[in-house]
């Protein structure tokens, strides 16, 4: 008898602790979500990727994507504009931003000579963001491998007016925290370039964050990086050095514009659920942010579908600037006018909503499963909130990582405490890279998401407010 409570209590306990357990795959009248379809979210996916390509292939081969101040930005909003009309949205207008100065890279090469082999073309460097310019002629610098950049690796280098490579497993850096602050520990011994090579195998170009270089700094593919470092130890066998070639063309400019898309869906009273997608994005940018603004898209369809008598609150959608800037003209916005968030019962980000497992496989290759990448989960809520979501999640067997992430990352970072918040989150192998396309994010993945944040809405409606924020 004894045993049998003490089990029945540590069931409770596990599943108070863990998920609430529900039946596996989709329980009572959750048929209703099935209007929720990934194929025809993914087309969104699709007309979001095709905007960053004409901006690419409209002059702007090197430094491309959906970028904030940019023709591809007012395309995708004039895009989304017109969504939110066309789905019967209230109130859709446009506010606009004035952009500080924006770094924009005109044009750059990158390559390396050893005394007496052929010229090798570092084609897949990228400068990192808001990157230093060379001078205009360029610069002619002696080649320095530095392995991991450890201390170990730097003791007793002489790097002055040298250009540095290194190396780095950190893979989901694209900042300057990147292998423990490896940029700087090089920029101290006075490089005057720096190389970051991320051992992700092929040969990607990586849109890195600013890394606070005081010189030139270029991420380069793995291909190139190995290309260089054999070059590097060739040149040194022989009794000589490498040579490496980088110009970098930047212009700051000025007199840009931005904006944040609004689209409300009156509900039967005036507390509100907030969604937010960021809009801008690197290179196709088919994860960051095209699924978040097809999952937002995808959630206004469904919601506008219900009678508003059925829907307790109010659902304010915006496609706000994004974060790739810096400066984040809608969050930071967002911060500075609490009252929009007066009456928010919930406020969901969605920023990276589904994309493949992406394996480093065997042979420097990096395989696709056909299964969804897990997703990094914040609740910012009360133990209700975080049941609910838990529910919604298990519910449409959406692939969770294991343990809540300490905070919102990314767009909603500058507002997650105004409101109950949440967010599921991917930052895979390819982010902010040249191969996040639309080949990597599976119709199920996004369906999945989408209908469980619907599913989240419905089932805190009965919440009152004070019942989801945080103690
Ligand atoms: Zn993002």
């Amino acid at each position: 008898m004894r045993r049998t409570l003490s089990a029945a209590a540590m069931i409770l306990m596990v599943s108070f602790l863990a998920l609430p357990a529900v039946p596996h795959g989709q329980g009572h009248g959750d048929a209703m979500y099935a209007s929720i379809d990934g194929k025809h979210l993914k087309g969104y996916v699709d007309e979001l990727t095709a905007m960053s390509r004409r901006y690419r292939d409209n002059g702007h081969p090197q430094f491309w994507g959906r970028i904030i101040g940019t023709d591809a930005d007012a395309e995708n909003a004039r895009w989304l504009l017109g969504k939110f009309k066309a789905i019967g949205l209230s109130d859709v207008h446009e506010q606009p931003f004035d952009l500080p100065p924006q770094w924009m890279p005109q044009s750059w090469n990158v390559s390396m000579t050893a005394s007496g082999a052929k010229t090798l073309a570092l084609s897949s460097a990228q400068p990192t963001y808001r990157g230093v310019a060379t001078p205009a002629d360029g610069l002619d610098l002696e080649a320095a491998d530095v392995g991991f950049a450890t201390d170990a690796d730097l003791a007793g280098r002489d790097l002055r007016g040298k250009a540095v490579f290194f190396y780095s497993m950190d893979y989901q850096s694209r900042h300057s925290t990147i292998s423990h602050g490896a940029v700087k520990r090089i920029g101290d011994k006075g490089a005057a370039a720096i190389f970051i090579t991320l051992l992700i195998p092929g040969n990607m170009h990586f849109q890195f964050y600013p890394v606070a270089s005081e010189v030139p700094t270029f991420a380069l593919g793995y291909e190139d990086g190995m290309s260089a470092r054999e070059a590097i130890g060739q040149a040194r066998a022989a009794g000589t050095t490498a040579r490496v070639r980088l110009k970098l063309d930047v212009a700051m400019t000025p007199n840009l514009k931005t904006a944040t898309i609004w689209g409300t869906l009156p509900g039967a009273t005036d507390e509100t659920v907030v969604i937010v997608a960021h809009r801008d994005g690197w290179f196709e940018a088919a994860n960051d942010n095209g699924t978040g603004v097809a999952t937002m898209a995808g959630l206004a369809e469904y919601f506008a579908k219900i009678p508003q008598a059925q829907r307790r609150r109010t659902i304010v959608f915006l496609g706000t600037t994004g974060h790739h800037d810096g400066t984040a003209e809608s969050g930071t916005w967002l911060s500075q006018h609490k009252e929009v968030f007066a009456k928010t019962a919930l406020l969901i980000n969605c920023e990276h909503t589904a994309a493949n497992q992406l394996i480093a496989s065997n042979n420097a290759v990096v395989r696709k499963a056909n299964v969804e990448s897990p997703l990094s989960w914040y609740v910012g809520g009360s133990p209700t909130l975080e049941q609910i979501a838990a529910r919604a999640y298990q519910t449409f067997d959406v692939k969770l990582l294991d343990g809540r992430a300490a905070a919102a990352a990314g767009e909603i970072g500058r507002i997650q405490n105004l409101a109950p918040s949440l967010q599921l989150i991917d930052t895979g192998l390819y982010w902010h890279s040249d191969k996040e396309t639309s080949d990597i994010v599976p119709e199920n993945g996004l369906a999945a998401v989408t209908r469980a944040y619907a599913k989240i809405i419905a089932d805190t409606g009965g919440v009152a407010i004070k019942d989801l924020m945080k103690n």
